[in-house]
């Protein structure tokens, strides 16, 4: 049975964006973000707290963060992967964090030279910190469906990391398919072998578009119960381990394919496909999303 409702939680201008080489002037990603939250886009991951000399694209967060028009409607995250980042999400004024954990060994040592025993130590860390200055933190697990071959992450692993987390307080809990690599029947498995031990602590999906069946594992995930899911504007993004990768599952397809199943997410697929549009003619590119390119054509076939 599928499920009446889903969120969708916007991610473009934060794993979209951080892609991007052409430098995007601050207020152009507030415009954005904007945009996204008129279209009903309940949740919005509007910047990464990294170091600037690793991601210059996010260097303004704090200035992002500081002109965001403030709405008892959405949700502002930012992304945090270290103490200093947690910090400063903090004092940028966000009430709500995303911290995102190495689930595989040697994704952790090539991506932070530290073992997943180090990584969630500092998680663990984090989190309390956040519990102490009243910031709703939301755990994320990386290369859950796998890092170098698809499955290569131990599930028992993953199991183990999200029952911990889920007992210390943590807002919600997302499973990242950062490579691309989950398919349908991955997804159940490991979705509902996480569900079994984190009692009510929200599940969120994570899901790149890299082999193309993003939205072949929505679906499974939607029959295992998951009522939340990342997505990116017009399908932004990549991934830092694949080249030429594809991006998030794209929102406004996302938001189609979840309309046509007869499930509410109170977003607006036009809305987001004209943003998409807008940010398409900005960036002088093409992403690979469907549903935007069709809206605005003038042709009964291109109906959505
Ligand atoms: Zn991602």
């Amino acid at each position: 049975m599928l499920p009446d409702a889903v969120t969708l939680c916007e991610v473009g201008p934060r794993d979209g964006f951080q892609f991007e080489d052409t430098p995007i002037p601050t207020d152009v990603k507030r415009d954005v973000i904007t945009a996204l939250a008129d279209a009903g886009l309940p949740r919005i991951q509007v910047a990464s707290f990294v170091h600037p000399k690793w991601v210059p694209q996010m260097a303004d967060a704090e200035d992002v963060v500081a002109g965001l028009p403030a709405r008892d409607d959405v949700i502002y995250t930012g992304l945090a992967l270290n103490r200093k980042g947690l910090e400063r999400a903090h004092a940028a004024g966000l009430a709500h964090v995303d911290l995102s954990i190495a689930t595989n060994d040697p994704h952790s040592r090539a991506n932070a030279n530290r073992t997943v025993d180090e990584a969630i130590a500092q998680a663990e860390a984090m989190v309390e910190y956040a519990r102490a200055h009243d910031l709703q933190a939301q755990v994320g697990l990386q290369t859950v469906f796998g890092y170098a071959a698809p499955g290569d992450t131990p599930l028992d692993r993953v199991v183990r990391m999200a029952e911990r987390f889920a007992a210390r307080g943590i807002e919600s809990l997302s499973l990242a398919d950062t490579t691309g690599m989950a398919n349908p029947v991955m997804i159940r498995e490991r979705v509902e072998a996480v569900q079994a031990v984190i009692g009510d602590v929200p599940l969120v999906l994570h899901l790149h578009d890299t082999r193309g069946l993003g939205l072949a594992n929505v679906v499974a995930a939607l029959e295992s119960g998951v009522t939340w899911f990342d997505t990116s504007l017009a399908g932004m993004g990549g991934c830092p381990f694949v080249p030429g990768a594809a991006g998030n599952i794209a929102t406004e397809d996302t938001a189609y394919l979840l309309r046509e199943l007869g499930i509410t997410t109170g977003v607006d697929l036009y809305a987001v496909a004209e943003t998409a549009q807008r940010v398409e003619a900005f960036l002088g590119k093409t992403f690979p999303g469907k549903i935007h390119r069709l809206v605005g054509q003038d042709s009964a076939q291109a109906r959505v």
